[in-house]
């Protein structure tokens, strides 16, 4: 069970000296309880403390690091739903490869997996890892292979592979890669384990029941080995969900180390609507890696914008850069348009303005990236903050054109704008975005 804050409380000095930031020791074992302070900050915690503590104040499901720099983190979640707080590392997806595919084909998946590249609201989206699984070559030419595909994506990866030799062979082929070794099972975990250390690799294990799974990670990490994702056996995307569930719940609220970890999944539904399906279903409950099955452009831009919506912190709004953008070739006569700096608005009206073959100038003042009328209604969007930022960022100095096209939405800051901006005039745009290209050709005329 998780340490409660009097419980906690007990394991401390009590002599509430502050020197953690916490008025008192017990207020400092309350923020441990809730996970928003490390032990490290109190100086005073005896040993016996830090014993106890800190394996309590570990992340409920634990930080896994893959790749050559630890570049690509799973795990480390802290609560089940997004709104209670955030979700911080998001599902890794991963494309597959069978060494019996086409040579032709292998080529084709690996460039296309290394070329790929989804640019939404200013973050570049690529794809996590590269599963290979072997099913008719011998080990030193499937090792080949999976050396190939580190070499040419860059990317960690899923070895797959029901053989120890074969597993070993390609775990030594890319030591240094932090990649994953699929997976070990009762029968061949201790041999497993001894290839994942030697290579510093992460080891998938998979058990017929949520049990003997439970009892292969308290196993192994008994024997200290803790690099572990789990890999459920379901038959079923309702039964899928529910394992995820189940593990997730058991790691964060029952602090059930065994199911502490990320976890590993193979989509492998017939068509790729249902394929699609599982894979929301893993982005969206708590998936570690979702391995899919093919390399389609089109499912991916699906699965990698919903990923990106369920994992952006929703305390912090994505934004922009707060300063004068130029649309196209703004000459000093051009129109000046202005929005805030919450990311989708930005790039929703930027893209506009772009399309419509207009050059303008785009005055994006700081509005903690929230929307047009969330931040107007917050006072950040306002005449006085508008021409404050119009004035301090010299583009007066810049431009002849004294006219400012601001958002429908707001149109009752129009009065203050003109007042706090002198020999400016304010036009009043459309309220939609969608409005702005007829808005720009009769803007034109
Ligand atoms: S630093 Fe340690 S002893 Fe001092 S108030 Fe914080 S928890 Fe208590």
């Amino acid at each position: 069970m998780a340490l409660t804050g009097l419980k906690i409380q007990k394991y401390l000095p009590k002599t509430n000296c502050k020197e953690c930031g916490s008025n008192t020791c017990l207020a400092f074992a309350m923020k441990l309880a809730a996970k928003k302070a490390e032990l490290s900050l109190c100086p005073y915690a005896s040993d016996e403390a830090r014993e106890l503590l800190g394996a309590a104040s570990e992340p409920p499901v634990k930080a896994i690091a893959l790749g050559k720099n630890g570049e690509l983190k799973l795990g480390e979640e802290t609560v089940f739903y997004r709104h209670e707080k955030t979700f911080v590392n998001q599902t890794a997806l991963a494309i597959n490869i069978n060494d019996d595919d086409p040579p032709e084909a292998i080529e084709k998946t690996l460039a296309d997996i290394r070329d790929y590249l989804l640019e939404r609201v200013g973050e570049q989206l690529t794809i996590d890892m590269v599963a290979v699984t072997q099913r008719k070559m011998p080990p030193a030419q499937f090792a080949g292979l999976v050396r190939h595909a580190w070499e040419t994506t860059g990317r960690p990866l899923v070895i797959v592979s029901d053989q120890t030799e074969a597993l070993a062979a390609a775990a030594e082929a890319v030591k240094g890669s932090h990649s994953v070794l699929a997976s070990a099972t009762r029968e061949n975990v201790e041999q497993l384990k001894t290839i994942a250390v030697e290579n510093g690799h992460a080891l998938a294990v998979t058990a017929p029941d949520l049990d003997g799974l439970a009892q292969l990670t308290t196993d192994l990490k008994a024997a200290g080995f803790n690099e572990l994702i789990l890999r459920f056996q379901t038959h079923s995307l309702a039964e899928q969900f529910q394992v995820n569930a189940i593990a997730r719940r058991a790691a964060l609220k029952e602090n059930f180390k065994p199911f502490g970890y990320p976890s590993l999944t193979f989509i492998q539904d017939p068509d790729s609507l249902a394929m699609t399906v599982s894979a929301v279903t893993e982005i969206s409950k708590f998936g570690g890696i979702c391995v899919l099955p093919t390399f389609d452009p089109a499912q991916l831009v699906a699965l990698m914008t919903l990923r990106m919506n369920i994992f952006t912190d929703p305390q912090k709004p994505i934004q922009v850069e707060p300063r004068i953008y130029e649309i196209g070739d703004p000459q000093p006569d051009s129109p000046v348009f202005v929005t805030t700096n919450f990311s989708l608005t930005y790039f929703i009206i930027s893209g506009e303005i772009e399309n419509s073959g207009l050059s303008a100038w785009l005055v994006v003042p700081e509005c903690e990236g929230m929307s047009v009328l969330t931040s107007w209604a917050a006072g950040k969007f306002s005449g006085s903050s508008i021409a404050r930022f119009v004035k301090e960022s010299g583009l007066e100095e810049k431009i002849t054109s004294r006219q400012i096209i601001i958002p429908g939405y707001v149109a009752q800051i129009s009065g203050e704008l003109e007042e706090n901006l002198p020999g400016w005039s304010v036009v009043v745009g459309p309220q939609e975005s969608a409005d702005l290209d007829s808005f720009i050709s009769s803007f034109r005329k």
